[in-house]
């Protein structure tokens, strides 16, 4: 039985985890919740999975859940809230493996906590490998914690390097939907709204992630990711448009073989899979190769995606401008959102700050925090 923390409980990846824990009762128990705002939700969590430990972002909406318990009988479960809270959720003693998935950096000192505890990580939030990337597999390597994939792409990747050694590797292929605009004439981004950039035409997800995807900005954090994750530089890392969505990334080794995984389009499958690493429960989850018609692949256009660019960039110089590369986007990509800069402002943000970025190595979370928060306010200052 594995006693789950679930970081970000009441987000899509939070709850196809529960969906897991639902299927496989055996395996799987939730011993804690960290979660934002959503209330409401993470009540009806509560009152079905009875946690022994439940975090909120602040203080009064964790008195808020405390009466709401409190008045339908329901007793033991302690409710905590704000960072601390959510680092107690993923590093306490009855915890053995910890779903990161957390929108953002601020799911970034409670994974890095579960890493110096021990705690093997389901690793669903790329802004963590981002911004902290080196700080914590390092951690991870000292502490002989595994760091499990939840991104599709790179827990296809984890899944086809099973079968050969790191020095083997040649390429690590991410695959791109391409998102909404692959083929809209490149004139028109300029008017692109938010409405159509929030239709992703094969995954369903958050918001700033649709965006992400239709910027290819997503892309590039997945770039970095993989660096960090599978210890190699951005030239082993290339990225294909592929708009089925059927293969979720490949592996090219020095002899010439690609290795590809093939699967539904369901954030379940990845989930079980990190879940369960090193064994492959039989699952529903299956693919109908007899519908499979054809495959296709094609090279990203740098002119048309510029944060796919810049996110190569970022990862060359590493530390500071991935962490920048991140933190302007989330600011930018609110502003699209809020319709006060054009689709392509996103990029031509991006690009200003990582332009007043000094380049740095922060050595600690503390550092990393500190220079996102440098980024963040460069971005504002740029769009007021
Ligand atoms: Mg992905």
């Amino acid at each position: 039985m594995k006693r789950l923390a679930i970081l970000g409980s009441t987000g899509s990846i939070g709850q196809s985890t529960l969906s897991i824990v639902e299927q496989f009762p055996e395996r799987y128990q939730v011993a804690t919740l960290a979660a934002g705002r959503n209330i409401d939700e993470v009540f009806a969590q509560s009152v079905r999975w009875r946690p022994r430990l439940v975090s909120l972002a602040t203080e009064e909406l964790a008195a808020q859940l405390q009466a709401r318990l409190h008045e339908s009988g329901i007793t033991g479960i302690e409710v905590v809230h704000g960072t601390a809270g959510t680092v107690v959720c993923s590093t306490r003693a009855d915890v053995d493996f910890v779903v990161s998935a957390i929108v953002g950096v601020s799911g970034l000192e409670a994974t890095h906590a579960a890493i110096l505890a021990g705690k093997p990580v389901g690793l669903a939030n790329k802004e963590c490998m981002v911004a902290a990337g080196e700080i914590l597999t390092a951690a991870a390597r000292k502490h002989q914690v595994p760091i499990l994939p939840i991104d599709s792409e790179h827990n296809a990747v984890h899944q086809c390097l099973r079968v050969g050694t790191h020095a083997e590797v040649k390429t690590i292929w991410l695959t791109a939907s391409g998102g909404p605009f692959r083929q809209l004439p490149i004139d028109q981004f300029k008017s692109i709204t938010p409405e159509q950039a929030l239709k992703h035409p094969t995954w369903v997800m958050g918001r700033r992630i649709t965006i992400d995807s239709a910027t290819m900005l997503n892309k590039g954090l997945e770039v970095i990711e993989a660096c960090r994750l599978f210890d190699v530089p951005p030239s082993q890392v290339r990225v294909t448009v592929h708009p089925q969505s059927t293969v979720h990334s490949m592996v090219e080794y020095i002899d010439g073989s690609i290795l590809a995984q093939i699967s539904v389009t369901d954030m379940r499958l990845p989930i079980l899979y990190a879940l369960a690493w090193p064994e492959r429960p039989a699952s529903s989850l299956t693919f109908d190769l007899a519908a499979l018609r054809h495959l296709d692949f094609e090279q990203p256009d740098m002119e048309r995606f510029p944060c796919l660019r810049l996110a190569f960039e970022a990862a060359a110089k590493g530390g500071t401008h991935c962490i920048a590369l991140n933190a302007a986007d989330e600011v930018a990509v609110e502003a699209f959102l809020e319709r006060r800069i054009p689709f392509t402002g996103i990029a031509d943000t991006i690009e200003k700050v990582l332009a007043s970025t000094p380049e740095a190595h922060p050595a600690t979370i503390a550092e990393v925090l500190a220079a996102d928060r440098e980024a963040r306010l460069i971005a504002h200052a740029l769009l007021a």
